[in-house]
């Protein structure tokens, strides 16, 4: 077999992964965001595999509130995946988002924070090209694929909710005064609703890009915004473009982002080095020269006893 009649190499991805948060338009800056490669924390990773995992998180409550709410469910978030075995991703994702309600409920109460604190949590778990995207709230996650965009989680807000009961239009939802009250966040319920988080499954192709990011784009970005910063840069100076394109347009918001870019590799199906020099003979082909041979010996062995006849 020549080189050329190989299987052609099958495209794959290599995940490049990051963020950028920022005050915006507000005096403080209550999101938080994580970018993490998790190789070598995983219970039970893939086989040589890239493992990641991304989010952000939208702190609201009074005083520093929101801010011990966001950088709570991270770090619990954190943790609870590192130790995690990671075959099954969805199951990783909602058990680190119920421990995260429940720390930031306990948070709340021992005056580590303030009573009444939440937060969004939006956090894309990354096992090669396979990404499990889990969500409570209204910061969000897109994927950008030839060069369209689409909003991959569902918003838990008021205005989501009448969107999909047609009561109001997509196009009304986006200016509506009510726009940025939520339905859910981690904090505000002791028990997590059995229904949450959302969970979204997406593989990636190569040249893909997923953006996690905070509701402090919503008002100042259009659509061609997040595809032009970020199919035409690496994931680094795209988070930061869309980060300061807000600030520009004066965000009254904290802006988060986190960027994940599938860059296009190429593996070969087959190992040469593994493929054998010389062509094996074939266990059919051994047994007609085996054959072959007890004929010759037949009928030398009758000639032999004709002679002697
Ligand atoms: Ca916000």
């Amino acid at each position: 077999m020549s080189k050329s009649n190989l299987p052609a190499p099958v495209a794959t991805v290599a995940l490049e992964v990051a963020g950028t948060t920022a005050v915006g338009g507000r005096e403080s800056n209550e999101d938080s965001i994580l970018v993490l490669d998790l190789a070598g924390t995983l219970a039970d990773p893939r086989n040589g595999s890239q493992a990641m995992l991304v989010a952000v998180a939208d702190g609201m409550g009074g005083h520093d509130g929101g801010e011990v709410a966001s950088a709570k469910a991270i770090e619990v978030l954190q943790q609870t995946i590192s130790g995690h075995a990671a075959t099954d991703a969805a199951h990783a994702l909602k058990s680190a988002f119920r421990k995260a309600n429940e720390a930031i409920i306990a948070a709340g109460t021992d005056g580590t924070g303030t009573p009444g604190m939440g937060t969004t949590l939006t956090a894309a778990l990354l096992l090669g090209k396979y990404a499990t995207i889990a969500s409570v709230g209204d910061s969000r996650a897109y994927l950008v694929r030839e060069k369209r965009l689409t909003q991959i989680t569902k918003d838990h807000t008021m205005v989501a909710d009448q969107v999909a009961a047609n009561a109001i239009t997509p196009d009304q939802a986006k200016s509506h005064p009510q726009r940025n009250i939520l339905t859910h966040a981690l904090g505000t319920k002791p028990k997590l609703d059995p229904s949450l988080p959302g969970i979204f499954e997406v593989a990636l192709l190569p040249g893909d890009r997923l953006l996690l990011c905070t509701d402090g784009f919503f008002d100042v970005l259009q659509t061609d915004d997040y595809t032009h910063a970020l199919v035409s840069a690496d994931p680094g100076v795209a988070a930061a473009a869309l980060v300061q394109l807000a600030t520009d347009r004066g965000t009254t918001d904290n802006v988060s982002a986190v960027v994940v870019a599938a860059i296009p590799t190429r593996a070969p199906v087959v190992d040469l080095a593994a493929v054998p020099h010389k062509p094996q003979r074939s266990n059919v082909s051994t047994i007609y020269a085996v054959i072959a041979v007890l004929v010759v010996l037949a009928l030398l062995a009758a000639f032999i006893l004709g002679i002697v006849a």
